[in-house]
């Protein structure tokens, strides 16, 4: 059977890309993903789909490549996932993170129109960009007060995608997301390492993973973090790329909020996750200043109402049931081995 639509992923060896090139190929969708060059080939978010996903070299910082791939591919849809999605590796390589982060949606969306190709195209706007709003709950009509470099960046994007949707009538629709999570999580994020920390406690594992900055992640057995205070507002990322996929599917292109409407700290994070595996977080969790961001982004919910109402689209899983589903994940791949462990933690 012929595929009915072929999509462009970027960002596809990520959580939310590869979450999206498996609802896709259950689609049946003929699925592309963009994948730029690096020097290790361990892709562990796309193993299980190896074979079913074509690959396509490029990256978002090369505008001729995407021109090629775009020529060659012709998609339907695009989904544009691929950033310098970390926040706070955004204050230390600030200038690349502008580059990836706000000018690669550009330089898609101007391969698009070079060649008269018509289509459909997601970007993943970020809360982010509401960072420094004195306010209980976000939604569309929120202003736009970006606060850190990565905000930034994510705020030009979402911005230059609305723009080309009103100027030159492109079909670009951007998800304003909310913190979403999963067992694909990067461990430079705060999430996974709580979950991955827990679990390598509970089992004693001798030789833990790396944090970002290259040093074991859990040492006499405590993890170290940032601010334990701040708030987020958290859901399944599996959830979210359905949205992502909804919005598309809409004649009229729109940029929606997805979000749970509900709030967590990091302290909250910690406590359903080290419960998971019978222990108590405030023996294994430890401060460091080190790891504070030097603005904190204010504390909000994110109002879902016009996705319920537009895209069907609602949340299903709870912020427990999220925490557990990351640490038994983790503690089944720190219990199969060390090998595929540290493998999935990209
Ligand atoms: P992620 O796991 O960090 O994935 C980022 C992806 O971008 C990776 O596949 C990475 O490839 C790729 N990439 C980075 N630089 C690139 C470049 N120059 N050219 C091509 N690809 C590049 O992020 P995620 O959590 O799935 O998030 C997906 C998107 O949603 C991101 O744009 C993020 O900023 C946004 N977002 C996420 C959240 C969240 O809570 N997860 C919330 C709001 C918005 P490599 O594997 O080669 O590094």
């Amino acid at each position: 059977v012929a595929p009915i639509k072929t999509a462009l992923i970027t960002g596809v060896t990520g959580q939310d890309g590869s979450y999206m090139a498996d609802l896709l190929l259950e689609k049946d969708y003929r699925v592309v993903g963009l994948l730029r060059r690096s020097s290790t080939t361990d892709r562990p978010n796309l193993r299980h789909l190896s074979g079913r996903v074509e690959l396509e070299f490029g990256d978002l910082l090369d505008a001729s490549a995407l021109t090629r791939i775009l020529a060659d591919v012709r998609p339907d849809e695009i989904y544009n996932f691929a950033a310098q999605s970390a926040p706070a590796d955004s204050w230390r390589q600030t200038i690349l993170t502008a580059e990836i982060t706000a000018l690669g949606v550009v330089r898609l969306l101007d391969a698009a129109r070079a060649l008269s190709l018509d289509p459909r195209v997601y970007q993943a706007s970020t809360r982010e960009i509401f960072g420094g709003v004195r306010a209980s709950v976000y939604d569309e009509s929120t202003p736009m007060v970006a606060n850190n470099p990565y905000a930034v960046a994510k705020l030009y994007a979402h911005q230059m995608a609305a723009t080309y949707r009103e100027a030159y009538d492109m079909h670009v629709a951007a998800g304003i997301l909310f913190n979403h999570e999963s067992p694909r999580r990067g461990l430079q994020f705060v999430s996974r390492k709580i979950t991955t920390a827990a679990a390598c406690i509970k089992l004693g594992v001798d030789r833990p993973p790396e944090d970002e900055q290259g040093r074991p992640l859990v040492r006499d057995g405590k993890v170290r973090l940032g601010y334990l205070g701040a708030q987020r507002d958290w859901g399944f990322a599996p959830e979210y790329v359905e949205a992502a996929w909804r919005m598309l599917q809409r004649d009229e292109p729109k940029d929606y909020v997805i979000a749970t409407n509900s709030l967590y700290s990091v302290e909250d994070l910690c406590r359903v996750a080290f419960e998971r595996v019978d222990l108590d977080w405030r023996d294994h969790v430890e401060v460091s200043d080190a790891l504070t961001r030097p603005t904190e982004i204010a504390a909000a919910r994110g109002d879902y109402s016009l996705a319920k109402s537009e895209l069907g689209w609602e949340p299903q899983v709870g912020f427990v049931e999220l925490v557990n589903t990351m640490v038994d994940a983790d503690v089944e791949r720190w219990r199969r081995g060390r090998a595929e462990a540290v493998a999935s933690a990209r």
